[in-house]
């Protein structure tokens, strides 16, 4: 599914956090969107998914003018959104968590597909999925993801606060959903790892797009130093360790 956005405006109340903003995601496609802490990544993505309305500007999938959808429209058009928090049910079993909104044929189907993918989760599905670990919680969230075989799907710091271990296998997971056909809209905080897998990258700064290009050529601009932590300046070979930007805290 291809995505774009035409001149998003979009904010809370008065105040307007993102400008103006095109940005495309091509079918099946890897787009990275990074910026410093309160640059309005999260605020775009939720246009996209429908949880917040532009005060201007159009969200199309596949061509399709979807701005006026809510979000229950645009996840039946396959859209799937993983938000920083709430993509799973904490109270419920992981085996239920994952056969939610399925028919019982599909119900079946969808855990048998998911622990096949996800063997992990296989040994856990009675369990709440609420005292499953950190890094379990996002798998199962990604593994929710994965059975709805979605077009494209939203990643909002899928690996904020996980161990660099945890983050290696979290992201081999969202290769598998790519090579599953999913296009993904990765907001990450782990700059390399997301230029790493990434077809295209898109640099916010104060709600505006100041870099729309291939991963290459961001690295041999000075944005990198300037948006998204300076020690992505140093060689690859060097930067392996350190390319983990600090979270600030969140404001609001
Ligand atoms: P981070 O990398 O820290 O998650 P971000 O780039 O995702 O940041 P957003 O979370 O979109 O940025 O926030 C952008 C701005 O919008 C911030 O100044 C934030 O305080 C403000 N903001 C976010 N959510 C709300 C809200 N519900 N109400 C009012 N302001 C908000």
């Amino acid at each position: 599914m291809r995505l774009e956005l035409c001149g998003v405006t979009a904010g809370y109340g008065t105040s307007m956090v993102v400008r103006d903003v095109d940005l495309t995601v091509p079918g099946g496609q890897v787009v990275a969107l990074l910026g410093p802490n309160g640059a309005g990544k999260t605020t775009l993505l939720n246009v996209v998914s429908g949880l917040l309305s532009p005060r201007s500007g159009r969200v199309l999938l596949d061509d399709v003018d979807r701005t006026k959808d809510g979000v229950d429209a645009r996840a039946a058009a396959g859209l799937c959104h993983i938000t920083e928090s709430d993509s799973i049910y904490p109270g419920l079993t992981v085996g239920d968590n994952l056969r939610m909104f399925r028919t019982p044929k599909l119900a079946a189907e969808s855990v048998e597909r998911a622990v096949s993918a996800f063997p992990r989760l296989g040994q856990r599905l009675g369990q709440a999925a609420g005292s499953l670990s950190g890094g379990e919680q996002r798998m199962l969230s990604l593994a929710r993801a994965y059975v709805q075989q979605p077009s494209l799907v939203l990643v909002d710091e899928i690996s904020l606060g996980l161990a660099p271990m945890i983050v290696t296998e979290i992201f081999g997971y969202l290769r598998t959903l790519v090579r599953e056909g999913s296009g993904l809209l990765l907001v990450e905080q782990y700059v390399t790892r997301a230029l790493d897998m990434a077809d295209l990258v898109y640099v916010l700064a104060r709600g505006q797009v100041v870099f729309a290009g291939e991963p290459s050529e961001l690295g041999s601009s000075d944005l990198i130093a300037r948006y998204l932590g300076e020690e992505m300046t140093a060689p690859a070979s060097k930067r392996s360790r350190s390319s983990r930007r600090s979270p600030a805290p969140r404001a609001g």
